[in-house]
């Protein structure tokens, strides 16, 4: 595709609140409330949360598709004394239609509150969803800290990695340490457009903790969105993130006009280098399996094909503009986290003395920042370990 066309892909934040909207509504087993923080916004003159509340749709990401009317919303008693109306009113500004009535008593209002105050949101929740791009995670972890109940348990759907002064940091470690609460991950083939279209796909959570891995699988999967728990979690969110490098690598190859053959070697060399590192950098056994879970071979394939990493990438090798030019220029608001994550990569394999093993990583990593041309990353390949 040729840079400034422009073909919207949507984010994956509403459309888990979509599906965890719409399973939970009728749901014995889970509260019916589905809290969801947004980062405000405003849209044409309008705030974003205003608009989540009163259109139940967050027309910025995820165009097109109705959210649940339980999403964003919490049932409150609110004692109206005739003369509080104004109080009330500035409280709830979009709902002045319920109070206009000036009436006295006890009721119970549903409030629709997509919530822009972070600590707002999470008062009270049994289960916290992490969906953000892994560059914003450290902040929020931040400012939710010693706000949690302990019990509360989360699932990290951010596809990234951080460095700690030990090397490797995954981010359901950096929301683990900081939160102390139990994280379980989930990955996979996972478009979010096309699961917001409530196409089939497969997912796969890593839970470390059974129960609460089948607790989330009950929360959030469906008819055509079906998961698989396995409890090797690190890896399960390695493959995660490391296919996001492996798809930048394929954009390229595409913008520089190769085929199908040239694609799949990209997948199976990158494949490769992801269970090189997990095998270098978990902390547990890696498990070979896990890798043809969907958080394996199947995100690599999608990601590769028809993801935002693979698109931004093919654009960068056709155009030669920058990758942060592209990013602004084609994604509208949206964030690649393929590219940072192959500069957190490069600096931690650095440090390991490892940076020879992992020739396309460490290819996709100079030419996004160092400046090696885009032509040069097949000769990358070229001399792989896998060849020698
Ligand atoms: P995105 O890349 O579309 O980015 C937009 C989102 O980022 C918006 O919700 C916006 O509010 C939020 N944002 C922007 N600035 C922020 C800030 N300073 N602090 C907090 N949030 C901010 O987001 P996404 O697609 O939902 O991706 C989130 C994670 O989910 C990523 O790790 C991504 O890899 C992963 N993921 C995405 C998809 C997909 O198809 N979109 C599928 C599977 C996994
Ligand atoms: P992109 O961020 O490259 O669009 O990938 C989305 C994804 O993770 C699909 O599983
Ligand atoms: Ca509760």
């Amino acid at each position: 595709m040729q840079s400034g066309q422009f073909q919207f892909q949507e984010s994956w934040g509403s459309t888990i609140a979509k599906i965890i909207g719409s399973n939970v509504v009728n749901s014995e087993e889970f509260d019916h409330t589905v809290r969801m923080w947004v980062l405000e916004e405003i849209i044409g003159e309008r705030k974003l949360t205003e608009i989540i509340n009163t259109e139940h749709e967050n027309p910025k990401y995820l165009p097109g598709h109705k959210l649940p009317h339980n999403v964003a919303r919490r049932q409150q008693k609110v004692k109206i004394l005739k003369g509080g109306v104004d109080f009330l009113e500035e409280l709830y500004v979009q709902y002045t239609w319920y109070l206009k009535q000036a009436w006295e008593g006890e009721f119970l209002l549903a409030l629709e509150l997509a919530v822009a105050d972070l600590l707002e949101t999470v008062t009270g929740a049994d289960i916290l969803v992490f969906v953000v791009p892994h560059q914003f995670i450290r902040n929020i972890c931040k400012q939710l800290k010693d706000h949690l109940t302990p019990t509360t348990i989360g699932v990290s759907l951010i596809k990234g990695i951080d460095e700690g002064p030990s090397g490797l940091k995954l981010i359901s470690d950096i929301i683990r340490e900081e939160l102390s609460i139990d994280m379980s991950v989930l990955m996979g083939a996972n478009i979010a457009s096309e699961v917001a279209d409530g196409k089939f796909c497969e997912t796969t959570i890593g839970s470390k903790n059974k129960q609460n891995g089948m607790l989330l699988k009950n929360l959030m999967q469906t008819p055509n969105f079906r998961i698989a728990v396995v409890e090797d979690a690190d890896t399960v969110e390695i493959c995660g993130a490391l296919k996001n490098i492996v798809a930048v690598g394929a954009g390229f190859c595409d913008g520089m006009g190769y085929g199908d053959n040239t694609k799949a070697a990209v997948i199976r060399l990158g494949l490769m280098e992801m269970i090189a590192f997990a095998k270098l950098f978990c902390r547990g056994a890696v498990q070979s399996a896990t890798f043809l879970e969907s958080c394996g071979v199947a995100d690599l394939i999608t990601t590769c094909y028809g993801g935002r990493n693979r698109r931004v990438a093919e654009a960068f090798a056709r155009s030669g503009k920058s990758i942060e030019e592209l990013e602004k220029e084609l994604l509208n608001g949206q964030k690649l986290q393929g590219p940072q994550t192959a500069a957190e990569l490069y600096r931690i394999l650095q440090t390991q003395n490892s940076i020879d093993k992992f020739p396309l990583f460490m290819g996709v990593y100079q030419v996004c920042y160092e400046g090696k041309p885009v032509h040069d990353f097949i000769a990358c390949l070229q001399s792989h370990p896998e060849h020698l």
